[in-house]
């Protein structure tokens, strides 16, 4: 509901760096979900990623090394060795990973999904409970009640859909569909040709800047275009099944709807080969590659057909002073191909994705078959409760209204205060780690102190709240309907970012992309905070009356983590206020690609599956460096305690970390995540501590052993 193009651009700030990949902003795909939703990994383009197609065939088993996939649930059985000194993770987390189910409807369980599970029953009583009162709470309860209303919602089925789609379906030429997509009616209902939105300035990011983003793709990662993986082999499948479906629904026959498909494809094809694949959008020079400055004059120079100006226009952001053009080629790429002899490709991407955009918002048959084909992406059996499905959709579309009615009532400012100073132990002990690093030069190393002293500590919940009174709907009292609250919603959203131009973040106000009753936590590039949410403030991560060990090896090694994500490739790119600027001297910095490019070379020797593909470790290396680094940090503090109990603490560590996940799923994070699977987050890590060789006596020939100077410590 709140505009789906927020997601792409997500990607190319990165500006939210979080904890696991189930909370994670790093989804490439996406582009045509429905409802908006950085967080969730694995929806319908996502997915998982197989063996390259090329390599079908070819099913020759290989081993998986250095240690088996013991996340892939099923992987550990009665016959599989567990050794503590070989596979840490396996041994500390048999039972779970030889035992645990996977419930219906899910994709993996993971200590932050049992977490979640927790909050969401006190989140589902909130949904219900009619003691809460306030615009935030009618907000979220009505639109709660809205979405699993399935009589009104099959009532209306396609009716309130068709209308919007019969505008479209009448475009007869180019002139026609400039027109559309600079209307409020096009604005308001489209999937569009391109995103418009209004982020933290790279360069001076205290301001909000226009950022101009290209056309979403429905397989994601524009590479899927050239040489497609069986990830994008699903995906398309995926995408085709939904498509196909809703317009059948629409009225059109097979020949007709295979025939729009081909013509949406072809369009994609031809914009994706301009696009950045997500590969590239992951890479330490994505943000000087998309920092490209222009006027509206240049805009309209560039593309005096594609009507990017107007569209901006329409949307009322042009006044921005400040805007930036993420992909220049794109645009001059869409420029050429909006032509009258295109007409007919660039009217059936509009269709298909406007289609799609809607599709899980209809009757309950539809939302049934498109969920199992988005299911079955990702190897999901069964499906989720609706209350849960619906709470989702509420958390996603009302984010700031149901992390201010929940902070308020579970909350409590002792957990604040208590975790605000664990906080602030972390980054005493980051200090003394980045002073101690003696690659870097007094110049360097005294600039990345001083941007930790800067950090802002942002825990739990903030103050200051954004304003909420701007959202509403009709509720069904008034004739309201699921549909229509959402077209309202999107529009209130609009109308919020059109204050927004040309003015300053409100830092204070900080809770923003991420419901804070997500069981994650993130570190801001853009405003050099780190943000250790309510959600997180649970489970095996944090209870007031666990063991320093404990909450070192949960929230601690949490905050430790996101600590690093300043000092990691992305990160480091930007300065102790947020703004994408070098601080470090050109030596340092090669020095520092160079560690990093240490820690590339030894995951791409990790084989995750018996396909023998490699690791992608270009994708992981934020995630990998952060994971080390915060449990070094932890580290630095146990060695103030004479006592330290660092065999609690590993396990304590490792079991925080411990998961199953279908194998689909799997290949998903493993080809697309920017996260590592958690065998290698526990393992990995540990393997780089020297605490850890002593605590458990490991030795050359052990699985946990790695020399001295292989070892692949950024930080
Ligand atoms: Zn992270």
């Amino acid at each position: 509901m709140r505009s789906k193009k927020k997601r792409a651009v997500s990607l190319f700030l990165a500006s939210v760096l979080a904890l696991s990949a189930a909370g994670c902003s790093q989804t490439a795909q996406g582009a045509q979900t429905s409802e908006n939703g950085r967080m969730e990994a694995g929806t319908q383009a996502s997915g998982n990623g197989e063996a390259k197609a090329s390599d079908k065939g070819k099913s020759a088993k290989k081993e998986m090394t250095p240690w088996i996939n013991s996340n892939v649930a099923g992987t550990v059985t009665e016959s599989t060795k567990a050794d503590l000194k070989d596979d840490f993770n396996l041994a500390v987390n048999y039972d779970y990973l030889k035992d645990k189910k996977i419930g219906e409807g899910r994709k993996r369980e993971t200590c932050t999904s049992e977490l979640q599970d927790i909050t969401n029953e006190q989140l589902l009583k909130m949904m219900t409970d009619d003691t809460i009162k306030g615009h935030d709470a009618e907000l979220i309860q009505e639109l709660y009640a809205m979405w699993l209303d399935w009589d009104k919602r099959n009532s209306v089925g396609m009716s309130e859909l068709m209308p919007h789609i019969e505008v479209i379906q009448k475009l007869e030429n180019l002139a026609d569909l400039t027109e559309y997509l600079s209307s409020e009616e096009g604005i308001s209902y489209g999937a569009g040709l391109s995103g418009a939105i209004l982020m933290p300035d790279l360069e001076d990011a205290q301001w909000y800047c226009l950022y101009i983003e290209g056309t979403p793709l429905s397989l994601g990662d524009s590479d899927e275009y050239e040489k497609r993986t069986s990830l994008g082999e699903r995906n398309l499948k995926a995408h085709r099944e939904t498509a196909g479906l809703l317009l059948k629904m629409a009225g059109y026959g097979e020949k007709e709807i295979e025939k729009l498909l081909e013509q949406e494809y072809a369009f994609e094809k031809e914009i994706a080969s301009v696009i950045m694949s997500t590969a590239e959008q992951q890479a330490p020079d994505a943000m000087q590659r998309i920092l490209n400055r222009v006027t509206v004059e240049q805009l309209e120079e560039m593309s005096p057909n594609y009507p990017v100006v107007k569209i901006t226009e329409a949307l009322g952001l042009i006044g921005s002073d400040r805007i930036i053009l993420q992909e220049p080629e794109w645009l001059l790429k869409m420029n050429e191909l909006y032509k009258e002899e295109n007409f007919e490709k660039l009217k059936s991407y509009l269709l298909v994705h406007t289609l799609t955009r809607y599709g899980k918002n209809l009757d309950e048959e539809t939302f049934r078959k498109l969920k199992k084909i988005e299911n079955e992406v990702s190897g999901i059996t069964g499906s989720e409760p609706d209350e849960k499905l619906a709470l989702d959709t509420v958390s996603k579309a009302l984010t700031i209204s149901v992390s201010k009615v929940y902070s308020q009532k579970y909350v409590g400012p002792e957990v604040r205060e208590d975790v605000t100073n664990i906080i602030k132990e972390c980054i005493g002990a980051y200090r003394t780690m980045l002073s101690s690093e003696d690659w870097l030069s007094e110049e360097t190393r005294k600039k990345a102190v001083e941007k930790l002293d800067n950090i802002t500590v942002n825990a739990a919940y903030p103050d200051k709240w954004q304003d909420t009174k701007g959202l509403q709907f009709t509720p069904r009292k008034d004739g309201g309907s699921y549909f229509t609250a959402c077209i309202e919603l999107n529009k209130c959203n609009r109308e919020l970012d059109k204050k927004k131009v040309n003015t300053k973040i409100d830092r204070e106000a900080w809770a923003n992309d991420m419901a804070l009753t997500t069981a994650n936590a993130y570190y801001n590039p853009l405003d050099n905070s780190i943000n250790i949410i309510a959600g997180i403030l649970g489970g095996a991560f944090y209870r007031p009356d666990m063991t320093y060990e404990e909450k070192l090896a949960g929230i601690g090694s949490v905050i430790g983590h996101e600590i690093s994500h300043a000092f990691d490739p992305n990160g480091a790119q930007f300065d102790k206020d947020g703004n994408f600027s070098k601080w470090w001297t050109d030596e340092d910095y090669a020095a520092f690609e160079a560690r990093a490019q240490k820690l590339i070379g030894y995951y791409n020797t990790i084989v995750p599956f018996e396909d023998g593909e490699n690791y992608p470790g270009e994708n992981v290396q934020g995630e990998a460096i952060a994971d080390i680094a915060g449990v070094k940090c932890m580290l630095i503090l146990a060695k103030e305690r004479a006592d330290f109990d660092y065999d609690l603490f590993f396990r304590a560590y490792t079991i925080s970390w411990r998961s199953v996940c279908t194998r689909e799923y799997g290949e998903y994070i493993v080809y697309q995540d920017v996260h590592p699977m958690n065998y290698l987050r526990v393992n990995v890590t540990l393997k780089q501590q020297p605490e850890f060789y002593e605590t458990y006596g490991i030795e050359e020939g052990d699985g946990m052993y790695m020399a001295k100077e292989d070892r692949i410590s950024v930080w």
